[in-house]
Order: structure tokens, then sequence, then C-alpha cells
């Protein structure tokens, strides 16, 4: 899961509409799911880490650094459930891209590296937004079956992927290098492009400068491998992993 950086909030107090902050945000973090990192170019959506429906969090409607972008699966599968901090790990606050292994099937799983603890909140974020599930069928907000599931079009983005790495090996220029980052930007994916591009440090270090809002610190200069834990980001219960 990318880790992302936010930034400070563009305005002095919280929005009035929450919805207005939406051009922020997809100024600052790319118009991609924070969760299941598909490119959406229509119908993303802000969404609340804590969520809007719940009493607990009413004063948090309107704060930025409670908001992320979000698909309507992930959005809809993640609904009102309560978010404990603490329990998970997001990708404004801790480095994902440590926690979770991807693989050409379009599964995701826990990295085997990370303690116990934080297998529990990693495996906790993805139940959170359904990406524990091979297949998702949600009703969206307007009571729509969503048919569009993110299992294949990540499988469909690893072959894209591949290919881009084959064309790469027959035509190793850094032209052909940049042109391989446009077409992971456009498609999305991040983690996927990352993991197929693993040994290709120029690559992986295009990846990570050319998808708007990877947080950069996340990964070592020398290797744009993901280092652990984040350095501090002044958030609440940032840094677990
Ligand atoms: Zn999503």
């Amino acid at each position: 899961m990318r880790p992302v950086l936010r930034g400070g909030s563009p305005q002095a107090s919280d929005y009035n509409n929450y919805r207005d902050s939406f051009p922020d945000l997809a100024g600052r973090l790319g118009m991609y799911c924070s969760y299941c990192e598909r490119r959406i170019a229509t119908q993303l959506a802000v969404e609340h880490i804590q969520p809007k429906g719940l009493p607990a969090y009413e004063h948090l409607i309107g704060r930025w650094d409670n908001f992320l972008l979000g698909c309507v699966n992930c959005n809809s599968t993640k609904g009102n459930k309560d978010v404990i901090l603490a329990d998970v790990l997001l990708p404004d606050r801790d480095n994902t891209a440590a926690a979770y292994v991807y693989t050409m099937d379009g599964g995701i799983s826990v990295h085997g590296s990370l303690t116990e603890p934080q297998s529990a909140m990693a495996k906790l974020t993805l139940a959170l937004v359904g990406l524990d599930k091979r297949a998702s069928t949600v009703i969206d907000s307007n009571g729509q079956f969503v048919a569009i599931d993110r299992v294949a079009q990540r499988m469909e983005t690893w072959l894209i992927a591949e290919e881009s790495k084959h064309d790469l090996q027959a035509n190793p220029s850094p032209a052909f290098r940049r042109q391989v980052a446009r077409t992971a930007t456009a498609h999305g994916f991040f983690s996927t492009w990352m993991t197929v591009f693993a040994d290709d440090r120029a690559v992986r270090q295009l990846l990570i400068d050319e998808f708007l809002g990877t947080a950069v610190d996340c990964f070592d200069a020398v290797t744009t491998m993901p280092v652990s834990p984040r350095p501090a980001t002044g958030l609440a219960n940032g840094s677990k992993v």
C-alpha cells in the first residue's frame, strides 16, 4: 500500500464542507485510491479515516488530517466501521510499503517481516476496506452494484508491468524508463509496479517520484527499498511500521 504524504492543511481551519477538500487532496495525492491504489478518473471521493457517520468523530468531518482518497469499493466496504488509529496501519502515517506483499494473482498479503502486533494491524487494515477478499461485490451509496473488482484490475496491471519490463530489457534507455513510469502512473497500482520492478532501482525511483504524493522518506535513497519504521509524521499513532 503506497505510503503517502498529504502535507499540511491548505487552509487555516477545518473545511466547512469536506467535499471542498477534494481538489486539494487530488493535487497532493494524485487521483488514486489511498487503499487499493487504483487510478480513478471519476467517482474518487474524500475518504474520512475516522468515519463521518459515527457521532464520536463528528468533529473530524472537515479535518484535513482525517482525509484520504477512496474509491467506491474501498469506501463502501469501510463504511462506518470504527477506526482506532493505534490498531490499524494507515498510508498517511505508517510505512505501508513495508507491510504488504503483492503477488501476480492479484493477492495482497501481510509481509513476513512484521512483528505479530504489526501483522495484526496490517490484517485489520486489509479487512477494513475488503482488500483481504478475492473479489468484492459491494452496493454503493446509490444502491448500485459495483461490478469492477480490484483483484482483476491488479492482475491486469501486473501483466502490463511485466510487458513493460520485457520491453525495457530490449530497449534499456533512460527515455524508455520514463515511459514505463508514465504508463504506471496512468494505470495506478503503485505497489504492483514496485514489485514487478523490484530489481530495477532506476525505475523504482521514477515510480516513487512520479506517483504524486508518495512519501519519499519511506524509501531508502540508495536502494529504494522501504525503510521501517516511517520517520515521524507528526500525526497521531503514526510510524508503527
Ligand atoms: Zn480503493
